[in-house]
């Protein structure tokens, strides 16, 4: 069974489809259970995807990168999310941020941070999310405070992706007090070796092990005037317009995890006997198993409609929200499933359902809980 079949990617997608898939069939999927067990930063997997074209390539020629559309990167994101969603996230987020870069930058600022990304002699990440709340992006507190020479960094963030491992993250603070709250935020470069700058772990997880996220603290962290990313208090915009790329990916994220789900469950309950018959020879099991293709073919569908109207600029933010939602609790629902026709072997680490089920987990919370995507496709949707 293939569930990622190519015939709803477009065409300029398949290619670097094909190449992703050889990739997670060659170093994700057979190292997927050491790295959930051992919780280590996958170093040698994210040199092995650089080395193939794989990472931080949505980064423009320009630049140094491939510049990948937005559709080449969901269709890499399902392929690397069914082989194994920590280390596809460790292999996604070495550029998380950069695109914000590459929009409201200036020339110099790309040719000094964006470069080095591409050609993969650094990574990046991307800090928003704070101890306090990550959900309301207009109440975050991180402050950055004009100076002659240019901005102190008072603060904290909580849940980034790469904060330890990173050269540098673009961060997300508050440059001003206005009654129009959206207003009130911008975007810096923050180098981590910058004083001020104190990144640690946050504490394990119980699923997606093979990604780290760091809590950050600022104390009086100093950095030039030109690490200002656009124009002051354009921060919310820009973060709400990338956003709407991320979560036509994030939405891949449910779809490649899904497919993982289905795809065990399938062979698990063709090859295991209850009853003196394969427990798939079960009327219910097998109306279980069409209910979850059928859930997975539309989530899968939509998602890919989304991108298409996202990559267009077509009333992105509702079609962002809605591929995001959709696709990362419909995984949330097959992988429920698939665990329950597992049995007891289910709930064992070896077997890759119950990574699927503690992954699934993870998406329908980042890039903005599922409750707010749910605002957005409210207050968005009335056409
Ligand atoms: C593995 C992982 C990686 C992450 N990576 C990053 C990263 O790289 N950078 C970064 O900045 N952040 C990152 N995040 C943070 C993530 O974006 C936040 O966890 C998410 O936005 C939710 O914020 P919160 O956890 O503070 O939940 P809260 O904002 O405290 O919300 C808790 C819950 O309250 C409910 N809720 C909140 N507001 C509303 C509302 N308006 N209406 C209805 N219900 C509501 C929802 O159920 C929500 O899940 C990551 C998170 C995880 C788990």
């Amino acid at each position: 069974m293939d569930l990622l079949d190519e015939s709803i990617v477009p065409e300029h997608a398949r290619e670097i489809k094909q190449d992703a898939r050889e990739f997670a069939e060659e170093y994700i999927e057979p190292a997927a259970e050491e790295y959930y067990e051992s919780g280590e930063y996958p170093w040698d997997i994210l040199e092995a995807g650089m080395d193939a074209g794989l990472v931080a390539q949505d980064i423009s020629e320009e630049y140094g990168g491939r510049g990948l559309t937005l559709e080449q990167i969901l269709a890499i994101a399902e392929e690397f999310y069914r082989a194994d969603a920590g280390i596809a996230l460790t292999l996604q987020l070495a550029s998380f941020g950069c695109e914000i870069m590459e929009h409201y930058g200036s020339e110099e600022q790309k040719e000094k941070w964006l470069r080095p990304v591409a050609e993969n002699e650094q990574i990046s990440g991307l800090a928003v999310s704070e101890p306090q709340t990550g959900s309301d992006m207009a109440g975050m507190e991180t402050t950055a405070e004009k100076t002659d020479d240019g901005y102190v960094l008072n603060g904290e963030k909580y849940w980034v992706g790469n904060a330890v491992e990173a050269d540098w993250i673009t961060v997300y603070a508050k440059t001003g007090d206005s009654d129009d709250r959206y207003s009130n935020y911008s975007m810096f470069i923050v180098p981590t070796d910058t004083p001020g700058y104190e990144a640690e772990h946050i504490p394990e997880k119980m699923g997606m092990r093979a990604s780290k996220q760091g809590h950050i603290v600022f104390d009086d962290c100093e950095i030039p005037e030109e690490n200002l990313i656009g124009t002051e208090g354009g921060g919310f915009y820009m973060l709400a317009d990338f956003f709407n790329h991320g979560r036509i990916i994030v939405g891949g994220h449910g779809i490649g995890l899904a497919a993982a789900a289905i795809e065990e469950t399938w062979d698990f309950v063709h090859g295991r006997t209850a009853f003196g018959r394969n427990v798939s020879d079960f009327q219910s099991v097998q109306h279980i198993l069409a209910d979850m293709r059928m859930e997975f073919e539309s989530a899968r569908a939509l998602n890919w409609r989304a991108a298409s109207k996202v990559a267009n600029n077509d009333d992105a933010g509702f079609w962002a929200a809605v591929a995001k939602t959709k696709s990362t609790e419909m995984a949330v629902d097959v992988a429920e499933r698939g665990m329950q026709l597992h049995g007891g072997r289910s709930v064992l680490n070896e077997f890759k359902i119950s990574r699927v089920y503690r992954d699934v987990r993870i998406p329908v919370i980042y890039e903005g809980a599922n409750e707010i995507q749910r605002n957005l496709i409210y207050s968005q949707g009335s056409l």
